[in-house]
């Protein structure tokens, strides 16, 4: 029995054994055989590591090759945060601190403790501390190695714009990619840079290439081993855009927006200048400016400073005012009121209105009593009573059909992000608007009655007191009905005051200088609205053409050739004798059609903003122009003589003028000629460019639109009237009172 027993036992730990065996030989097996892969995986991937090489973007250059967004080639010193708290770690961040504040005084061990918490997620990745060092810092710091374990100093291509300020609205910059942005495209890695503005973020996907990646050895410190023995797929540049810019008209448009700036001690404008018969924008500037370069991050707290949070009371730089700021159009809407009332067919050109320095119905005043005016002598002398006169005809319906027509309360559908569109309004707007507003009010006012009347009724003491309470009541609340229609009469319903105010260029309007510059450029070419825009090709890294944007027509505008052509010959009456702007041009050997403004801020009293469209030659339009000086008071001496500028370069003259040569009949050749290719109706192949994301806009800081008012300078001319108009009441259209307005003076 024992022995049977014992055989048993035996057996069972036989058995046991052989178990145990098949199950450890098994477990060899798959370690051996089949999992071997897998863990000399995890073992490289302790030893070796993928960086990614960033692929430079492509550059952007000019409509002559002239580049003006590029790549260098700077060191950089990064940290590898691998063993962040230890005291080897905290030793080298001061180590490292303490060698960059000499060169750097910002940098501190703070400064780059911040960086470093910023780029937690990966933590086996060098994190940039500073790009860009000069090579004595390189040496410095190579010098004191043995001090900085984990530090990296390294050659990497960086965006680099070669005119520094010059266009950076437009040209825009490039920052470091955000958490969301991560994680909605799978393309990027954290501390990637990305376009972050301007055609830097339009055409991210065509600028930013493919990244390439290098593996590297490190030891057990993070620290790169070298070995010549490892992979590299070298990154691929990202395609180049080819603008519609022209450096040298760019750069003349800058240089005398910043003198009228200067001249006016003003901070702030905005201009842009496009081909009449394409849209392509040939120059654009806003200020104030940036220079791209010192947002290449890590950016400098300075740069944070000056450019990001410029502090309250001083103008905000990260705008492109063109196409993200909106201003009342002060008297440069005349020729849309113009054009609404031949079109109407109640206002002929030769029809003349008294001008007797004052319109009646609404005491809304002219700049001066103009006597007979019709419609060129209107628009040339900017009479505020012609085009109240002229919209009064029209109506509003009209008027705010070549609003639309001309594109103005619509964005213009550039290619760049941020723009805004233009605002205007009408009986449907109005009352949409202001209707809420109104209906609130009335609520608050009637709650008001209610709880005032609960509580004297609770403390009343006598039934003859409660009676007396209840009639007050009802009496209060029968004046509060009045008071509401009052207010319906005046601030929800359209008056005819509205149209008048909106007539001459005060009121609601609000749009944009791109906005602007589009409707100046479909007066000139005939009716057709353009949509504007900057990229003419994108090119692969070798030239190769990858697509083409061709012109495009948004609209065909709803006017007669002959209303069209009475509409510019008024603008060219403008720049003549007698005209507003004849104090700009009148030495001009060019012919040129414009219209001036002065346009009330809605920012305080007195503060208006110089706005000035143009276009030339004015018989056969190339080029047209809008601009506008924030707070530059008269469009004609603010905005105006940039224009001129820009004329003079586009047209050659630089050199000519003063020389006695050129005068103004002889007709004088443009000597530029439009490089860009003639409009098709055709909408352009635009496969690579998002679409316009709306980004930073915003308009300027708060201002409502009124008025307008021409006034611009007769300077220099024969005295016959150029002055104008001006008016300006601070009325703002959709409630305003139909104040006196008192004129700024000249
Ligand atoms: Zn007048």
């Amino acid at each position: 029995m024992d022995d049977k027993k014992l055989r048993k036992k035996y057996k069972f730990f036989q058995w046991f054994t052989v178990l145990l065996f098949c199950i450890l030989i098994m477990r060899l097996v798959t370690l051996q055989l089949l999992e071997t892969s897998i863990y000399r995986t995890k073992a490289e991937q302790n030893q070796f590591r993928l960086l990614p090489i960033h692929a430079p973007r492509g550059d952007i250059t000019d409509c002559n090759g002239k580049v003006l967004a590029a790549n260098k080639i700077v060191n950089t010193v990064s940290l590898i945060r691998q063993q962040t708290g230890t005291e080897a770690m905290e030793q080298t961040i001061e180590n490292l601190a303490m060698l960059l504040n000499e060169f750097y005084p910002e940098i501190d061990t703070n400064y780059i403790k911040q960086i470093l918490d910023e780029h937690k997620e990966r933590s086996y990745e060098p994190v940039v501390i500073k790009r860009d060092i000069p090579i004595e810092v390189v040496t410095c710091l190579e010098e004191r190695r043995q001090d900085l374990k984990g530090v990296i100093i390294d050659k990497e291509m960086v965006r680099f714009y070669p005119e520094n300020f010059m266009a950076s609205h437009v040209i825009g910059h490039i920052g470091e990619i955000s958490e969301d942005e991560l994680k909605n495209d799978e393309y990027y890695k954290q501390g990637d840079l990305i376009g972050r503005f301007g055609l830097e973020a339009q055409y991210e996907k065509s600028l930013r290439g493919k990244n390439g990646f290098r593996q590297v050895e490190v030891d057990v410190n993070g620290r790169p081993i070298s070995n010549e023995n490892l992979k590299r797929v070298e990154p691929e540049q990202g395609n180049k855009l080819v603008l519609t810019l022209d450096n040298d008209l760019q750069k003349t448009l800058e240089e005398s927006m910043d003198k009228s700036l200067e001249q006016l001690k003003k901070s702030a404008g905005a201009a842009v200048v496009i081909d009449v018969k394409t849209g392509a924008i040939l120059a654009m500037t806003s200020r104030p400016s940036f220079d791209p370069n010192k947002l290449v991050p890590p950016v400098s707290t300075k740069a944070v400073q000056e450019y990001i949070n410029p502090g309250e009371g001083k103008k905000s730089v990260m705008q492109n005012r063109v196409i993200s700021s909106k201003y009342p159009p002060g008297s440069t809407f005349k020729p849309v009121t113009g054009l609404a009332g031949l079109e109407s067919g109640k206002v002929k050109a030769s029809d003349v209105f008294n001008c007797k320095g004052v319109w009646s119905e609404t005491n809304t005043r002219c700049t001066k009593a103009h006597g007979r005016v019709d419609f060129l002598r209107g628009m040339a002398a900017s009479c505020n009573i012609y085009f109240i006169e002229a919209g009064r005809r029209a109506g509003i319906d009209i008027i705010y059909k070549y609003i639309q027509e001309l594109g103005l309360d619509q964005k213009t559908g550039v290619d760049l992000p941020g723009e805004v569109s233009g605002s205007s309004s009408n009986p449907e707007k109005k009352e949409a608007a202001q209707l809420p507003i109104l209906e609130k009010w009335y609520q608050d006012k009637q709650e008001e009655i209610e709880k005032k009347y609960d509580q004297l009724l609770k403390e009343a003491t006598s039934e003859q007191e409660k009676n007396d309470l209840l009639f007050r009541k009802k009496d209060e609340q029968r004046v509060l009905k009045n008071e509401y229609q009052i207010k319906y009469n005046y601030d929800v319903k359209w008056r005819p005051h509205d149209t008048y105010i909106l007539s001459f260029g005060q009121g609601a309007n609000e749009f944009t200088p791109m906005g602007l510059a589009n409707y100046t450029a479909a007066i000139a070419n005939g009716g057709k609205l353009m949509r504007p825009y900057l990229v003419q090709r994108i090119e692969s890294p070798d030239g190769k053409v990858i697509s083409e944007f061709k012109p495009h027509v948004i609209n065909q505008v709803d006017a007669s050739a002959e209303n069209l052509a009475m509409v510019r010959e008024g603008m060219k009456k403008v720049a003549e004798i007698g005209g507003t702007a004849y104090g700009v041009f009148n030495d001009f050997p060019i012919k040129v059609a414009a219209k001036t403004g002065t346009a009330e801020s809605g920012w305080g009293k007195d503060i208006y903003h110089g706005v000035f469209i143009a276009f030339a030659p004015a018989d056969n339009p190339e080029i047209a122009f809008a601009g506008i000086i924030e707070e530059g008071y008269h469009g004609s001496t603010s905005a105006g003589p940039i224009a001129k500028a820009v004329f003079e370069t586009y047209f050659g003259l630089d050199q000519e003028v003063g020389n006695g040569e050129v005068t103004e009949s002889t007709p004088v050749t443009p000597s530029r000629p439009s490089t860009t290719p003639q409009p098709t109706t055709t909408t352009p192949a635009d496969p690579t460019s998002p679409p316009p994301a709306n980004g930073n806009t915003g308009g300027t800081e708060n201002n409502r639109d009124t008025g307008d008012n021409g006034s611009d300078g007769n300077n220099g001319n024969n005295g016959d009237g150029g002055d104008s108009g001006n008016s300006g009441n601070s009325h703002q259209g959709d409630n305003g009172n139909p104040a006196n307005e008192v004129p700024p003076s000249d």
